[in-house]
C-alpha cells in the first residue's frame, strides 16, 4: 500500500522541526518528514512514530512527492546559508502555488529577498518566528507568520491549531507581507533580552542593597508572579534562584559565570532601530550589557582599580524597598515594551507592512519566552486606539506606571549613590523624563550644529528654515 499523500511536510529534524513535525502530527496532520542526513528521520520515526501519521522519505525528491498540492513544506534548518541551500535544492521541484516556509531564526532582510525571489518563480514564501524554543515547538508556540495574505489562508487555520492558545485564542496571526513576520520576531527577541537584563537588576539590587540571599529572591519573585508581573520570565527566575548546585551546595547562581552569550537577535534589533532612528535604549542597554559582561579583558583593567566613591547601601525598611524595586521593574519593563511597540510601528511604516500591534501583544500571550499577564493590557491599549503613538500614553499606562515613577527614581538614585549598575532600570528612566519633557537640550545640538557646520534650525516664533551668520565678536 502506498503512503498517503502528507498535508504538509517538514525539513530540518533537529530539536526544533522534530517537535514541531511531532506537534503536527498529534494534531491529525499527514507530515512529510526529511532531514539532510537520514538518521535524524529514522530516530523520529523509531522514538514517536506512534503519535501521528509520519511520511519519512530519504530523498529531497521523494520528499517534495510525497505531499498534496499546493505543497506546504516548512524548513526548520540552521539559520543562514543551509537555508539558501534546503531553499535552492526544493524549488525546481516545486510548482506554481506551492508555499515554503522558513521557520528558523532568519534576518528578516534575508526573508525579504528570498521572498521576492520565490514570488518571482510563482512561489509562496512566508518567513515566520516561532518562539517558544523546543518545548514550545512541540506543545505550541507563538508563531508569527510572514508572507502573502493568500498564502495565510490556506496555511493560516493549520499554524493556529498548532500554535499555543490562550482563553482559547490561537497565538499565532498574519502578521504582514515579506519579512513582516521575521522582523516581528526579532524584536520579540530584542524585547526578550531587555526583560531579562531587568529582572537581573532587580536581582542584584536585592542581592547587593539589601544582602538577600539566591533563596531569600526566589521568594520574593515567587510573590511577584502573582501581581501585574506574572509572567514565563518571572516564575523561571525563582526557581533558578531557588537551584542549590549539587557540586558544592551554594545557590546554583553563584556557581555560573558572570558573563552572559548571545546569538545575535538582540543586535539585529539594535542595529534596525538605528537605521530608523528610533530610541529602543532598553533594549540596546540589554545588548550591551551582555557584551559588557563578556569584555573580560576590560573588566579585568578596571576590578579593583577604578575607584567607586560608593556609599553604603541604606535600607531602613525593607519591605519598602523590595515594593520600589518592583514599581521599578514594572515601569521600566513597560518602557522597553513600549520602545519595541515604536520600533514595529516604524518599521511597518516604512514597509507598508500594515502590522496590528495589538495582535502582535496577543499571540505573544502565550508560547514564547516573553509570555506574560501584562500583554493583554497591550492589547487592550491597541485596542482603544489602533494609532496609539506612544503605549506609555494609554491611560492604563500612562497610571501604571505613574504610581511607580517615585519608586523608580529611589531605586535609580539609590543604586547610583550605591555604585551598582542598573543600565536597564536607568536607561528607561531617563527615556520617560525624555520623551515627556517640555523641552529638551536638542535645541543647543542644533544651534552648535548651525554653528560649526551650518546646518540650519527652526525657531519657536515663526515657521521656515534659518542660519546664523555666526562671527567671531559676540
Ligand atoms: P539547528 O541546530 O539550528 O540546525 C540543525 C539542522 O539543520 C539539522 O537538521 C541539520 O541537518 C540542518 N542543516 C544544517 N545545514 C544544512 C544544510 N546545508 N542543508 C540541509 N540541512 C542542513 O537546529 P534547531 O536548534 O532545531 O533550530 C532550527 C531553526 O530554528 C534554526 O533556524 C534556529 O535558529 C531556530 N530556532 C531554534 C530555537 C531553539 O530553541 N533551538 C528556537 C526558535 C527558533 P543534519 O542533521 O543533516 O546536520
Amino acid at each position: 500500500m502506498s503512503a498517503p499523500a502528507a498535508q504538509i511536510g517538514v525539513t530540518g529534524l533537529a530539536v526544533m522541526g522534530r517537535n514541531l513535525a511531532r506537534n503536527l502530527a498529534r494534531h491529525g496532520y499527514t507530515v512529510a518528514v526529511h532531514n539532510r542526513s537520514q538518521a535524524k528521520t529514522d530516530s523520529l520515526i523509531a522514538d514517536h512514530g506512534d503519535e501521528g501519521t509520519f511520511v519519512p522519505s530519504v530523498t529531497t525528491e521523494e520528499f517534495v512527492a510525497s505531499l498534496e498540492r499546493p505543497r506546504k513544506v516548512i524548513i526548520m534548518v540552521k539559520a543562514g546559508a543551509a537555508t539558501d541551500a534546503v531553499i535552492e535544492e526544493l524549488v525546481p521541484l516545486l510548482d506554481e502555488g506551492d508555499i515554503v516556509i522558513d521557520a528558523g531564526n532568519a534576518h528578516f532582510p534575508d526573508t525579504r529577498r528570498r521572498e521576492a525571489a520565490l514570488r518571482e518563480k510563482g512561489l509562496h514564501f512566508v518567513g515566520s518566528g516561532v518562539s517558544g524554543g523546543e518545548e514550545g515547538a512541540l506543545n505550541g508556540p507563538s508563531i508569527m507568520p510572514g508572507g502573502s495574505r493568500e498564502s495565510y489562508e490556506v496555511l493560516g487555520p493549520i499554524l493556529e491549531d498548532i500554535s499555543a492558545k490562550v482563553d482559547g485564542v490561537p497565538c499565532c496571526t498574519y502578521v504582514g507581507p515579506d519579512g513582516a513576520g521575521h522582523f516581528v520576531k526579532m524584536v520579540h527577541n530584542g524585547i526578550e533580552y531587555a526583560d531579562m537584563q531587568l529582572i537581573a537588576e532587580a536581582y542584584d539590587l536585592l542581592k547587593q542593597g539589601l544582602g538577600a540571599s539566591a533563596a531569600e529572591i526566589a521568594d520574593i519573585f515567587r510573590t511577584w508572579n502573582e501581581g501585574d508581573l506574572e509572567s514565563f520570565l518571572i516564575e523561571i527566575t525563582a526557581e533558578v534562584l531557588s537551584q542549590v548546585d549539587a557540586e558544592t551546595g551554594s545557590a546554583f547562581v553563584d556557581v555560573v559565570l558572570d558573563q552572559a552569550e548571545q546569538k545575535g537577535t538582540g543586535r539585529w534589533t539594535v542595529q534596525n532601530a538605528l537605521d530608523l532612528g528610533v530610541p529602543i535604549t532598553g533594549i540596546a542597554e540589554a545588548t550591551f550589557a551582555r557584551a559588557l559582561s563578556g569584555s573580560v579583558p576590560q573588566r579585568e583593567a578596571a576590578r579593583g582599580t577604578l575607584p567607586a566613591h560608593a556609599g553604603a547601601f541604606e535600607v531602613s525598611d525593607r519591605d519598602a524597598f523590595i515594593e520600589d524595586v518592583r514599581l521599578a521593574l514594572y515601569a521600566s519593563k513597560v518602557v522597553a515594551y513600549s520602545q519595541g511597540f515604536d520600533q514595529i510601528a516604524a518599521a511597518s511604516a516604512e514597509n507598508g507592512w500594515d502590522i496590528d500591534r495589538g495582535a502582535m501583544a496577543r499571540i505573544w500571550r502565550g508560547g514564547c519566552i516573553i509570555r506574560a499577564r501584562f500583554l493583554n493590557r497591550i492589547t487592550e491599549a491597541y485596542e482603544r486606539d489602533a494609532e496609539l503613538p506612544l503605549l506609555l500614553a494609554d491611560e492604563y499606562f500612562t497610571g501604571a506606571v505613574g504610581n511607580g515613577v517615585a519608586a523608580w527614581r529611589r531605586v535609580v538614585a539609590q543604586a547610583a549613590l550605591a555604585g551598582i549598575p542598573t543600565p536597564a532600570f536607568a536607561s528607561s528612566l531617563s527615556y520617560y523624563d525624555g520623551v515627556r519633557a517640555e523641552r529638551l537640550p536638542a535645541a543647543l545640538i542644533q544651534a552648535q550644529r548651525d554653528f560649526f557646520g551650518a546646518h540650519t534650525y527652526k525657531r519657536v516664533d515663526k515657521p521656515g528654515t534659518f542660519h546664523t551668520e555666526w562671527s567671531g565678536d559676540r
